[in-house]
């Protein structure tokens, strides 16, 4: 593939804007620059750097972010700022979307993805992969709480009663809360239909993929297949 198409696939800008940056002496291979715009190349697994930042090819990029409070999931944020301003230049311009949204308060593991596929099975209920939340409660959790929130509680226009997945009290005021639905608002509204109150909300896993402990909030990593494969 020509440099200048692989630059564009990886999120870079339009062919015009690539060829620009490979003539001005901004790309190199390795350790060496590289102006030829037309050079072909084998894209798999190639390393390069933009203006001295090291990338390397990937057909699809997907990425975990710590989100924090106080940003949206949207690339038209209405309030606050958008999650995408968190995310490098490249991968907003490759059109990656989150793997469903969290609320503007809630903090913790966010996937984005251009792979629609990808979207599609994570969220499908169907394919019931577990998202785990750290849930602080108003008041104290007591157990008919629990067992409601194991048991199913009815919320405002669905049909039947929802049940947590898993449910798990940490102290008086944490549960983990376990769901394979991600409906509007879902956890807030549960823990209202069981009689308490979310005070935070902060998703710590999605399958097998935890949110590592020593990455920031506001902080981005790419999925690596070993990550992917904790998914599912
Ligand atoms: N449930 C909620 O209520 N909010 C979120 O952000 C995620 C799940």
């Amino acid at each position: 593939m020509q440099l200048e198409r692989i630059l564009q696939s990886q999120g870079f800008g339009s062919r015009k804007q690539c060829r620009a940056l490979i003539r001005h002496g901004l790309v190199a291979i390795g350790a060496e620059v590289c102006a030829d715009p037309f050079i072909e190349l084998e894209p798999q697994g190639l390393e390069f750097s933009v203006d001295g930042e090291p990338w390397r090819y990937r057909e699809h990029a997907y990425v975990m972010l710590h989100k924090p409070q106080g940003y949206e999931c949207s690339r038209a944020p209405r309030h606050h700022p958008s999650v995408f301003s968190l995310l490098p230049e490249p991968l907003v311009g490759r059109a990656v979307q989150s793997v469903g949204r969290l609320d503007e308060d809630t903090t913790g593991l966010l996937l984005l993805t251009d792979d629609g596929q990808f979207i599609h099975a994570l969220t499908s209920p169907k394919r019931k992969v577990p998202k785990i939340y750290a849930v602080t409660t108003k008041h104290p959790v007591d157990a008919a709480q629990l067992a409601a929130l194991r048991r199913g509680v009815q919320l405002h226009d669905e049909p039947r009663p929802i049940a947590a997945a898993a449910c798990e009290r940490i102290d008086d005021h944490l549960i983990h809360l376990t769901l394979i639905e991600g409906k509007y608002h879902q956890v807030k509204r549960m823990l209202a239909a069981a009689g308490n109150r979310v005070e935070a909300l902060r998703r710590i896993a999605i399958g097998g993929l935890v949110l590592p402990d020593d990455m920031a909030a506001g902080e981005w990593r790419w999925l690596e297949p070993a990550d992917l494969d904790r998914l599912w």
